[in-house]
């Protein structure tokens, strides 16, 4: 294979879809499987991008939706694309902005945290019997209308809005807007929005190769990756993945609801998966649990993305393998006398220098430079997790390695 080729499969599991592969950008390039570090506001939350360098993360994805808002694409292309402006210099990668139109809108009235609603009728009668600052989505074959969540005032995101967005951003993989739908929606519902979001991806795409290579914007040598959708329906979930993998596109990702259980989003996995083009990259929106990496890399996942790692971090709760769930809470008793480093083997900037007690005061006292540290560890056992998982495929003893952490925990 040529060297220029932007995506390269190097080794392949011979006893599961897992595979190993080389993903080139036009800021460098990444090996797979690989955890994307969730920088939403063109920000890993607490942690600079040169330390992000030092711990080893390959790539970064920040959220459309919040750019938009503040400061603005135009603000952030004028002062020279995401890179220049963040000062992080590696691969990129954002998404549509479709999932937080519709779960930081209406799901939020709905009490049920990522589920995607809709609202069509009267939103002006709505919002007077709602607290001031909630957002409603109206969605229209030709986009979803929302209220920022800042100042209320009303926006719109349509297929071709959302890809000049995002090169005036310039991240290095870019997505068409998409309607996410949540477990609650019924299978008749699920496919009409998958239908349009095929819609959608038609339109982004003419939207995408009419500005493709175009040196006004940021970064001219941009992807873009279809995103399958369907939810936790066999039929339309294959049926997405077979008309999404049939556009054409620079990769894949798969967004919206994977069903209501590990069991279930295996299954979802397995009936896309095959369905897309075997010599393209395939991303998993919004997945990030230990147990889910192994699982999704079996099934054929290239990279994920997933705010729960820096989350956990910042409230405590950092990464140990053989801990339950491979972690554990410093804000607990039993760490306040525990002169041991986080984990020995680890090396990062937490473990390198402090103990857990020490770790354990910083986070009860509310100091700031624990998030930094927490959330520096966390990210650094992803990499070298996703490391040993590279590994493992290249030696053929993926499953070895599954079942090493999964009895671990
Ligand atoms: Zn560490």
């Amino acid at each position: 294979m040529s060297a220029s080729q932007p995506f390269e499969i190097v080794h392949r599991d011979p006893h599961s879809l897992a595979r190993t592969s080389v993903l080139r950008t036009a800021h460098g390039t990444v090996r797979t499987p690989a955890f994307v570090g969730v920088a939403t506001r063109a920000s890993i939350k607490a942690v600079e991008p040169s330390a992000l360098v030092d711990l080893g993360l390959q790539i970064v994805i920040s959220n459309t939706y919040h750019l938009h808002l503040r400061p603005g694409e135009e603000t952030i292309a004028e002062l020279g694309g995401l890179h220049r402006f963040s000062g992080w210099t590696g691969p990129t990668m954002t998404d549509s902005g479709g999932f937080q139109v519709f779960s930081l809108g209406a799901a939020k009235e709905h009490g049920v945290g990522k589920v995607a609603s809709i609202f069509p009728d009267d939103d002006a009668r709505r919002r007077k019997t709602r607290p001031k600052g909630q957002s409603l989505v109206r969605l229209t074959e030709e986009g979803a209308a929302f209220r920022s969540i800042i100042d209320g005032s009303p926006r719109m995101f349509t297929p071709e809005s959302v890809i000049r967005i995002e090169r005036l951003l310039g991240a290095d993989i870019i997505v068409p807007l998409d309607e996410c739908t949540s477990p609650l929606h019924d299978e008749a519902y699920t496919r009409r929005a998958m239908e349009r979001t095929h819609r959608w991806a038609e339109r982004a795409r003419a939207a995408f190769d009419l500005l493709r290579n175009d040196p006004t914007f940021p970064n001219p040598d941009q992807m873009l990756f279809g995103i399958v959708q369907g939810g936790a329906y066999e039929k339309p979930r294959k049926e997405s993945a077979r008309v999404i993998g049939g556009m054409g596109f620079d990769g894949y990702a798969i967004g919206g609801s994977l069903g209501r259980s590990k069991a279930e989003m295996h299954r979802v996995l397995e009936w896309t998966t095959p369905r897309l083009p075997e010599d393209r990259s395939r991303h998993l929106l919004g997945i990030g649990e230990i147990e889910d990496l192994f699982a999704a890399v079996a099934r054929g996942i290239d990279t994920f993305d997933c705010a729960a790692p820096t989350r956990l971090a910042r409230n405590g709760s950092v990464f140990l393998k053989g801990a339950p769930r491979h972690r554990i809470n410093l804000r607990t008793a039993p760490f306040a006398r525990d002169d041991r480093p986080i984990d020995p083997d680890c090396g990062c900037l937490a473990c390198r220098n402090h103990s857990r007690a020490y770790l354990r005061h910083l986070c009860r006292a509310g100091e700031l430079s624990f998030h930094r540290l927490a959330t520096i560890h966390n990210l650094r056992f992803l990499v070298r997790l996703m490391a040993d998982i590279r590994s493992a495929i290249a030696e053929g003893r993926l499953a070895d390695l599954a079942r090493e952490w999964n009895e671990a925990a």
